[in-house]
């Protein structure tokens, strides 16, 4: 099957400096495509048919993403069309690709370990593929930015909480009842520290996707058109006032009482994106891995796609680690799949210094960099002391970071960087305080070295 969209049609109708999967973005080092992921799975065929295509149509290389997606780089000019056409037959699109705005709106936020974690309260795999067919058939939707996210967390030990969404939801046990309510909260996380915003309502599972659907077209029926996410919202419209209006919209009461108010999430353990970990069946394994600075090449993909296969029940996920997870391996063979992911060349352990380190496109790729980050952190990597995590940005943007690392590199030219420090991965302001300013990358392995903070178990939350 052939499809004819054509890139110019996306950003036709939905002009947006942001790169879909059919609005291809021009960059420094060729078009990017970005590839949106259901709960960032990806089939093996899915894989073998975009290492085709990349070796094709780009540059082979591909960046798994923040938000768990993959970015393909390097897009040949003049190949736009037929780049779209192969991911599109591999099924990679939107639903509906006459609607140019589903691709955008594609943006729902779980686990990787979704459905087989053992801790998790929920399993979120049903209500995901109903928020995100909810997210595609709403024509009115046409109107959200390709930014706006959710976050539908079922309580797993592997989740990723400090990324802010436009609207979260978090199974929560209650007391009152046998089956987990949704915490609900808007522009930010689920509470886990006693400092942190309390949730403000909590709904049933089965009234989560209709007050969803509420709560956007709250949104739109609220918003001005400079009011792109829910915290432009906020600086006009009480909380209050805006679940008043999704609760009339939809007929759905949610609840309110003080266990809502005091509820805590249980913390999550990022460690569990590298190595082995048992399932929820007490049977098979889940096994992460974390490539250096998130980017594959062709090769590590057709890798991953024939791991997937060697394993009968294998699915493959990204992460928002921009790491990788192969689920459901069988005991058997949970030793050699640690060795294959390792002879990929991914890292399966923290003890990997390669996993201490993120960094953006950098100069290579994006015009706003400063300084070529992704070599910058591979020669940092090797002298980041164990436990100590650091982010290389090519300007305040973050792109490879949607909340805050213990330590930002903060590019400022070419080879120099200021040093930024924060203890809280939520952290208000910027990238926390400066420590140190206009630091060489050998300066910077020293200062670390001297100012490193206390271990933690908690690895890098790229
Ligand atoms: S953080 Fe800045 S320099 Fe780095 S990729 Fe994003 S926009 Fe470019």
């Amino acid at each position: 099957m052939s499809h004819a969209f054509h890139s110019s049609d996306a950003s036709a109708l939905r002009p947006s400096a942001c790169p879909g999967l059919l609005r291809i973005v021009h960059a420094l080092d060729g078009g990017i495509c970005r590839v949106k992921l259901a709960g960032g799975k990806l089939s093996a065929t899915q894989a073998l048919a975009i290492a085709g295509a990349i070796d094709e149509h780009a540059s082979g290389i591909v960046d798994i993403t923040n938000r768990a997606n993959l970015q393909l780089r390097g897009v040949k000019h003049g190949h736009e069309d037929a780049l779209i056409a192969a991911l599109l037959d591999a099924g990679l699109g939107p639903q509906n690709t006459q609607h140019a705005f589903a691709d955008d709106v594609r943006n729902v936020m779980i686990s990787p370990a979704a459905g087989r974690d053992a801790s998790a309260l929920f399993d979120t795999t049903a209500l995901t593929a109903d928020l995100l067919t909810l997210l595609q058939s709403d024509t009115r939707f046409v109107a959200l930015s390709p930014k706006f996210s959710l976050m539908l967390d079922g309580g797993e030990r592997l989740m990723m909480l400090d990324h802010p969404h436009d609207i979260w939801f978090s199974a929560m046990p209650h007391h009152e009842r046998s089956a987990p309510l949704f915490a609900f909260g808007l522009a930010g996380c689920p509470p886990v520290a006693a400092e942190h915003e309390s949730a403000l309502v909590a709904v049933t599972a089965s009234d989560l996707a209709t007050f969803t659907r509420a709560l956007i077209h709250t949104f739109l029926d609220l918003a001005t058109p400079d009011d792109t996410r829910i915290r432009d919202l906020l600086a006009k419209h009480s909380i209050e006032s805006i679940i008043r209006h999704a609760e009339r919209k939809s007929g759905v009461q949610a609840l309110r009482d003080v266990s809502i108010e005091r509820w805590r999430r249980e913390p999550a353990d990022a460690s569990r994106r590298l190595g082995a970990y048992r399932q929820n069946d007490g049977q098979r394994w889940h096994v992460g891995a974390q490539p250096a600075l998130g980017r594959i090449n062709s090769a590590v993909l057709r890798g991953l796609a024939e791991l997937t296969q060697d394993n009968e029940r294998a699915t493959l996920r990204m992460t928002p680690w921009q790491s990788v997870l192969l689920t459901d391996i069988d005991p058997a063979n949970l030793d050699a799949t640690l060795r294959k992911l390792e002879a990929l060349g991914l890292a399966t352990s923290s003890q990997n210094p390669l996993t201490r380190v993120i960094a953006c496109t950098g100069s290579t790729g994006c015009a706003k960099s400063q300084a070529d980050t992704k070599a910058d952190a591979l020669k940092l990597a090797a002298h980041v002391p164990e436990h100590t995590q650091v982010h290389l940005s090519g300007c305040p943007r973050s792109c490879a970071a949607a909340h805050r690392a213990p330590y930002t590199l903060l590019a400022v030219a070419n080879g120099r960087y200021d040093l930024y420090q924060t203890h809280d991965p939520r952290e208000p302001n910027g990238f926390g305080r400066c420590i140190a300013r206009g630091l060489t990358i050998d300066e910077a392995a020293d200062v670390l070295q001297a100012s490193a903070l206390p271990p933690t178990d908690e690895p890098f939350d790229a």
